[in-house]
């Protein structure tokens, strides 16, 4: 770049494609008021896949206003779930809504925050590529959020939609609202869509239905320049007519425009659908003079009739240890749900805190249940809890699933009670241990950042035949998502064979353990990847479809157990 390249206007490459293709990308754009937590995230996946099934080739992205690059380096109390992605991205929790409800292919390029986007906004600067100009929020960083969204553009992309996290009105999302503000200048209003999603809430006391935050919400974004174009009203109930006009004449929307989204009760799986018989699909397809085929949803349809009226039921123990967060597991539970659904059956989930199990005892709390699962995670605490479970699944025949962390308390489990390795640990919570069984690869030891630099993303794993992973995989090569630092340490690989523990799958190249089984169990499974980023509600995961099937039929034998 030289001093005189123009930065004011935006032009780009795609732009260029575009003009030569059929139907130009279209940009919807979801934003949201009132207050956080609408379901601004599954309402964007929603749509995501109701224009799919039209017919559309559809791109999703999440920008997320936070300075984290990432939110790998949150807690999730914080921010719940970190979803990875194949290629490894650690990004929001909504991505993981997009993937099971969308086909769309995501990658880092699906999820932005405001730290990678003035990361390179900076970087940038230091190369000189601004050199003689003032770097400014407005056009540098509104740019670099412009570009972040026009790459998704391509001659054979239909829609891209982008969500914007946070609530209109946060002094972070402003930057990256202006830039959506602007992107109409680039592309030609006709070809944007503004969707805004806000709360109308019940106020008890007044037995009224309330749209004055909703007309709040949508001052704050007309004062920013962005006039919605749909107003998706979250509310506990339906809004009525009257309503839904008021809310039309001030918010300046035209009245078929307002979508009331009445909070399900049964499923979010139940969300398109509401938004289908609201004719949703009708009025993005008008509104961006889409070119489509006609709205298919019989198998959504027919998932939801299993949903309503499963026939089988068994109740699985989460053992972890941000249990209260509904959202700290999130794909765990929607991956049993996804289970449960292919076999017509309701999974409860019973989530137990491993602290408290640890005093507890097992006994107590996981009497009944029909399995137990322990997930991912980071740092000591609840791990001795999480050890009595697995020892109490492995003893008392209780199908198990661990995960990641759960599959590393499993092999430490494995090696201080049936090796007899009193000290066995995981090096991430006693450096010093005498029995390193889990310990850090030599190159990750050299590791000093933390952002972005652990095992990640997709990997391939070698099933070995004959094994319970075989069973359910039907296939000897598969490929799943990591995001750990510690490996199983092959040092003691032959130990623990001998002692009958079955090494079922490896990576390829390095040899490393991905999963463990321990035999003449009903169902003992351990995997050091992440196979519920993996799953959809039409096609579970084929280890998390297993190890309901064997908490179901245990659930059915249960009557003639004693636990
Ligand atoms: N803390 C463990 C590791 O880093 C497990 C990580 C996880 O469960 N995602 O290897």
């Amino acid at each position: 770049m030289t001093f005189d390249d123009p930065v004011w206007g935006f032009s780009s490459d795609v732009e260029a494609t575009n003009r030569s293709s059929n139907q130009m990308t279209r940009h919807i754009f979801v934003t949201g008021g009132v207050v956080s937590s609408l379901g601004k995230g599954l309402t964007s996946a929603s749509i995501g896949l109701l224009l799919e099934r039209r017919g559309l080739q559809v791109r999703m992205q999440k920008l997320d206003p936070y300075i984290n690059v990432d939110p790998g380096t949150m807690s999730p109390y914080q921010h719940g779930e970190v979803y990875v992605l194949d290629d490894g991205a650690e990004t929001d929790l909504d991505l993981g809504h997009y993937e099971r409800f969308t086909d769309c292919p995501l990658s880092r390029e699906s999820n932005y925050t405001t730290g990678r986007i003035y990361c390179s906004v900076i970087e940038k600067e230091r190369r000189g590529e601004y050199l003689g100009s003032t770097v400014q929020v407005v056009p540098h960083v509104t740019n670099e959020i412009k570009s972040a969204i026009r790459k998704l553009a391509a001659p054979d992309v239909d829609v891209v939609i982008t969500e914007l996290g946070g609530t209109v009105g946060d002094i972070e999302g402003l930057p990256f609202l202006e830039a959506i503000r602007q992107i109409p200048l680039d592309v030609g209003r006709e070809n944007c869509l503004f969707i805004h999603l806000t709360l109308v809430p019940y106020l008890r006391a007044a037995k009224e239905l309330k749209t004055k935050p909703t007309q709040h919400s949508v001052e704050k974004l007309r004062q920013i320049g962005i006039q919605p174009d749909i107003l998706i009203v979250r509310a506990e109930r339906p809004i009525g007519n009257d309503n839904a006009e008021k809310i039309a004449l001030f918010c300046n929307v035209e009245k078929n425009s307002v979508i009331e989204e009445v909070d399900k009760q049964l499923s979010i799986y139940e969300v398109p659908l509401g938004l289908v018989d609201h004719k949703l699909d009708e009025l993005i397809v008008d509104k961006l003079r889409l070119n489509t085929g006609p709205l298919r949803m019989d198998d959504w349809r027919e998932l939801m009739g299993r949903i309503r009226n499963p026939e089988h039921e068994a109740t699985i123990a989460v053992v972890g240890k941000y249990i209260e967060h509904r959202d700290a597991y999130k794909s765990i539970y929607e991956s049993l749900d996804h289970a449960g659904f292919s076999h017509s059956a309701r999974v409860i989930v019973k989530r137990i805190e491993a602290e408290e199990l640890e005093e507890q005892g097992p006994e107590m709390l996981l009497r009944g249940v029909d399995g137990i699962l322990v997930p991912g995670g980071f740092g000591a605490r609840g791990v001795e809890g999480k050890m009595k479970a697995i020892q109490f699944a492995r003893e008392c025949e209780i199908p198990f699933f661990g995960i990641c962390l759960g599959m590393q308390t499993a092999v430490i489990e494995f090696a201080r009670n049936i090796l007899g390795l009193e000290d066995a640990h995981s090096t991430e919570f006693s450096a010093d241990t005498e029995a390193p069984v889990i310990c850090m690869l030599e190159e990750q030891t050299k590791i000093t950042y933390k952002g972005g630099t652990m095992r990640l993303g997709a990997q391939p794993c070698q099933i070995a035949p004959g094994s319970l992973a075989a069973a359910c995989y039907e296939a000897d090569d598969v490929e799943e998502r990591h995001r750990h630092r510690y490996e199983f340490n092959p040092e003691y690989r032959q130990r623990c064979e001998e002692a009958g523990l079955i090494f079922s799958g490896t990576h390829p190249e390095s040899g490393l353990v991905e999963i463990v089984e321990v035999p003449d169990h009903p169902w003992f499974l351990a995997v050091q990847f992440h196979p519920e980023f993996k799953s959809k509600p039409h096609t579970p995961h084929p280890l998390f479809k297993g190890f309901v099937e064997a908490a179901l039929s245990r659930h059915k034998n249960r009557t003639h157990m004693t636990i």
